[in-house]
């Protein structure tokens, strides 16, 4: 028996070797996906070099409609694709909905970017000489996506990178593949020329092996844990292959006393539970005013006790199941370490009876700063809040991290959030903002959160060359 295929050099191609996926809430297998071996990713990295040589001289607009077509696509499938996404990984399907929306927002925009690739001129310091700096596609793009946003995350690697005249080959994560084979489908309907986007499953060593050391894969584009970034830093090194990085985060949000405390809950409530809060932005560490605190702490426990666990296909629930038992496990750890050193558990942080990855949203205050869910990152729905008295207390604190993805504030001092914006150590600071991704601003960790940035003008940039070429001999 062959499993679901895989879309490769324009055809979709079946495998007898085949992993398994299942339904997150309710364990059902929803499909056997085929899986292919490193001779046939290699060979799918030699079918996008060929494709490249053609796509890379196509017009930017020209480009720009391909990715048009497969946003409207999407947009056609978005409940059918939704309903993959919620299934696979198990968030809420209303965010699903969401994922699909951005996902084509993600098209639309660099559908538009392809078109301002712009190079400069430079003025000449010698007379017989010009100057012109021109951008041009770097070649075959290796990416590799994570579990937590199937498709979003995997569209803002193939978007912009389309966009410039790169071709793409991606291993989405083996516990969600169908929502990527599902966009495979519409770039396939949009006619996209065979080879310039390719979708490969298999092991992730042998892939990631290939990606590295292929010397036609001009550069990879990760999401993931940090430690399998490290990896391929470390294998990276023997080809230079460039790497686009998105690693870990460990995002802490700051409550000022001077916010509206209704808005910072508010705030608070989606930096924390959005996408069951398996978010690399999610909010880890709630730091909250000392005047304010007893209050706050109030109402973010009523909110939080309010939040309904379930199926994220059905319409009530608030959060859906985890990815799998570990990440309860690790959670529950989590909150025991937490309270062992002194924290007070004030609700949830229990595994649900008869699944083994459903968790009550804990919150947890009065957390130490060395509580094992201060230092490390949670991918839970655990909250640990604990009081702060100044600024600049908070601000190190905040910042004492190996991580730098995300940092939320809330605050009505309009000094204030200045003087956070240029403080906090984070590639993406959201001021009263609980969701600040967006296609057309830039979106990325520093210090071990990762390297370079996604979406944004700086997105597209990740994929493109900078050429000098000197002209000579000019004679006016
Ligand atoms: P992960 O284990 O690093 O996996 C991510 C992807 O890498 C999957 O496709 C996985 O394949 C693949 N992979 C695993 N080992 C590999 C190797 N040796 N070589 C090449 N590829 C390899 O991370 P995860 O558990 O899926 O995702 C959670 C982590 O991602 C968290 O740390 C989170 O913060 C981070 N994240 C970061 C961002 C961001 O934008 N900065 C966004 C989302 C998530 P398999 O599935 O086949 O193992």
């Amino acid at each position: 028996m062959t499993g679901k295929p895989l879309y490769l050099n324009g055809k979709w191609v079946s495998t007898s070797d085949t992993l398994s996926v299942y339904d997150k809430a309710t364990g059902e297998l929803i499909s056997d996906v085929s899986t292919l071996k490193r001779s046939q990713v290699a060979t799918a990295i030699s079918d996008a070099h060929e494709a490249y040589l053609s796509w890379r001289d196509r017009t930017a607009k020209n480009r720009g409609d391909y990715l048009r077509a497969c946003a409207d696509e999407l947009l056609r499938r978005k409940k059918e694709i939704a309903s993959i996404i919620t299934k696979e990984n198990g968030k809420p399907l209303a965010q699903s909905l969401g994922e699909v929306d951005v996902s084509a927002d993600h098209l639309y925009w660099y559908s538009e970017e392809a078109r301002r690739a712009y190079g400069r001129t430079i003025p000449h310091q010698m007379d017989n000489k010009r100057h012109l700096i021109i951008k041009s596609p770097i070649g075959v793009v290796g990416a590799i996506s994570p579990w937590n946003f199937p498709l979003v995350l995997a569209v803002r690697k193939i978007a912009p990178a389309l966009a410039a005249g790169c071709t793409v080959i991606i291993k989405p994560a083996s516990y969600t593949p169908l929502s990527v084979l599902a966009f495979a489908e519409c770039v396939d309907s949009s006619g996209v020329p065979a080879g310039v986007f390719q979708v490969v499953v298999g092991s992730a060593k042998e892939i990631g092996a290939e990606f590295t050391e292929n010397h036609l894969c001009r550069k990879i584009t990760f999401t993931g844990s940090t430690p399998v970034g490290q990896d391929l830093i470390r294998a990276a090194a023997q080809t230079v292959t460039p790497l686009s990085l998105e690693l870990g985060g460990h995002a802490p949000v700051i409550v000022f006393a001077d916010s509206n405390i209704e808005l910072a809950v508010e705030t608070v409530m989606v930096a924390k539970y959005r996408n069951n809060s398996q978010s690399c932005i999610a909010a880890n560490r709630i730091f909250v005013q000392d005047s304010i605190y007893e209050t706050f702490l109030e109402s973010f426990v009523k909110r939080t006790k309010a939040l309904k666990v379930g199926n994220g296909m059905d319409s009530e629930t608030d959060i859906g199941p985890l990815v799998d038992g570990n990440a309860v496990k690790n959670a529950l750890e989590q909150i025991d370490d937490a309270t062992a050193k002194g924290a007070r558990l004030m609700c949830g942080g229990l595994r649900l009876n008869d699944k083994e990855n459903f968790l009550s949203p804990a919150v947890i205050a009065d957390v130490p700063l060395n509580a094992s869910c201060m230092k490390e990152e949670s991918f839970a729905p655990i909250a640990p809040v604990c009081s702060f008295r100044t600024e600049d207390e908070v601000v190190s604190w905040a910042n004492d991290s190996m991580f730098g993805l995300a940092a939320y504030v809330c605050t009505g001092d309009l000094n204030r959030m200045f003087r956070m914006g240029e403080s906090l150590e984070a590639g993406t600071i959201g001021i009263n903002d609980g969701a600040p991704t967006a296609s057309h601003c830039p979106f990325g960790g520093t210090k071990q959160s990762g390297w370079g940035r996604e979406l944004g003008s700086e997105g597209m940039d990740a994929f493109l060359e900078t050429k000098h070429i000197s002209i000579g001999a000019v004679h006016l």
